[in-house]
């Protein structure tokens, strides 16, 4: 017999050791949980729910439920209609949502899913109206990061919902993946500047409640898929973030954010920046609030942004020329890399697991840094760890899962993004405006000064 033609090897075989990412499903369920009234259901195995609540909880401390469609072999071999009738049927009994949104999953995409035919099917069972909103996004975690998965829900969201561009006086916000405390404060900003904003996702609430004197299984708060309704007739739009176009998924070829399909669909002029963070990047977000509202900047943001300023020359001897690693969302990385590079730190490697090209973004925001930073995307922590060794930095900004590199190197590590497992409060780390950067400015500047002086061998009181 013909001896069979050998397969080639395309590349060695390289294993990912820890991802600088998460799953796509789980940036999914973060954007579902800011929608008012919604409960999401992944459409896979009980594993990736369980996952991703475990993560969600751990982060947020609050309680997480995410439902599944609970794929067992035969559902892998004959398909998961069955179960997810199952599935929304206990949801919508149980939680009585206003909404229920399906994400994907790598075993569901890979064996063909048409979630959303399905889902027509299912409400043609019974009779519609008794029905919630029911939507779908395409999350096969192999295509993508957790951050696909957030911005592809609320691509899909704009797409689902925003049907005309009747003018209305909204404006839409489109904060990112920030913390909740970052959400709040935005609230805060385009009130005080008077507009009246759609913040989209808003989970400023559902994932950081007060305490409640009953159980709502279901917590307040959200966007209103009322307000999603009228996102084709907003005024402008702010999308905060360059890596928010989704490539991923069922019918994402237009390789279009949820802004930018805004535009192209209802007209709706797309203010975009990075990132707020420091005072370059949250100058161009009030100039571009001015632009719509007519106002100037309230005194209140000019106080914050003299004082910001005040601390950058308080703080400028500890912190210029500290050399520092940056990893984790692209857009993260982004925002802090330009914030560092303002304050005088030397950004040496900044890393995400993303595909995304960073290195001509970074260049472009970070002028000081331009030549020497190195830029990382695809990567791994044991990459990161590798590359921390040979840099020899002074401290390292990102989530908590990049701690063991700081405590191997006996270095800083200032926590910011998602996820913060090994602290109290990740929820309420503010990052953007001039008050977050405040908050952000004193921890890098504090936990230098708590390290020299944890190390010094005469200790000393005084700075
Ligand atoms: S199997 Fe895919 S969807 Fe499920 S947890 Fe793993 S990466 Fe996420």
């Amino acid at each position: 017999m013909d001896k069979l033609p050998r397969l080639k090897d395309i590349r060695p075989f390289v294993s990912t050791r820890n991802a600088c990412k998460l799953c796509s499903p789980l940036g999914a369920s973060i954007a579902l949980k800011g929608i008012e009234g919604c409960v999401p259901v992944i459409h896979g195995s009980q594993g990736c729910a369980t996952y991703i609540r475990r993560y969600m909880i751990s982060h947020y401390k609050e309680p997480v439920d995410i439902a599944s469609s609970n794929f067992s072999e035969e559902t892998t071999i004959f398909g998961g209609a069955e179960n997810l009738k199952v599935a929304l049927g206990n949801v919508i009994g149980q939680y009585k949502p206003k909404a229920v949104g399906v994400a994907t999953t790598c075993l569901s995409e890979t064996i063909g899913e048409d979630v959303a035919l399905m889902l027509k099917h299912i409400k043609s069972l019974t009779n519609e109206e008794e029905w919630p909103d029911l939507f779908t996004v395409s999350t096969p975690s192999y295509q993508g990061t957790h951050m696909d998965g957030f911005h592809a829900t609320i691509l899909q969201m704009v797409k689902t919902y925003a049907k005309d561009n009747t003018p209305n006086d909204k404006v839409n916000v489109l904060p990112n993946l920030v913390s909740p405390a970052d959400i709040r404060h935005l609230k805060e900003i385009f009130a005080d500047c008077g507009l009246d904003a759609t913040i989209l996702p808003d989970y400023s609430d559902t994932l950081d409640n007060g305490a409640w004197d009953k159980y709502y299984r279901v917590p307040k708060g959200g966007t209103s898929i009322k307000d999603i309704k009228l996102s084709g007739g907003a005024k402008a739009t702010f999308e905060m973030g360059e890596f928010t176009k989704v490539s991923v998924g069922k019918n994402n070829s237009g390789n279009l954010s949820a802004a930018a399909w805004l535009e192209k669909e209802h007209g709706v002029t797309n203010h975009q920046t990075i990132l707020p963070i420091g005072v370059k990047a949250t100058d161009t977000l009030f100039e571009n609030i001015g632009k719509v509202s007519g106002y100037e900047m309230p005194d209140k943001y000019e106080s914050q942004r003299a004082r910001l300023l005040d601390s950058y020359a308080d703080g400028h001897k500890y912190v210029f020329g500290k050399k520092a690693i940056v990893y984790g969302e692209e857009d993260l990385v982004l925002g802090i890399c330009a914030f560092l590079d303002e304050i005088g730190v030397e950004v040496i490697l900044a890393a995400s697991g993303a595909n995304n090209n960073l290195t001509e973004r970074l260049k472009h925001y970070c002028p000081s840094n331009a030549e020497t930073i190195k830029v990382m995307s695809d990567s791994d922590f044991e990459q990161i760890n590798e590359q921390a060794h040979e840099l020899n930095p002074d401290f390292i900004v990102g989530n908590s899962k990049g701690y063991y590199i700081a405590r191997d190197l006996k270095i800083p590590i200032v926590r910011v993004g998602f996820p913060i497992h090994d602290r109290l409060g990740g929820q309420r780390i503010k990052h953007i405006g001039y008050e977050g950067t405040q908050e952000l400015f004193d921890r890098i500047v504090n936990s230098l000064i708590e390290y020299k002086q944890d190390n010094s061998p005469i200790g000393y009181k005084y700075i």
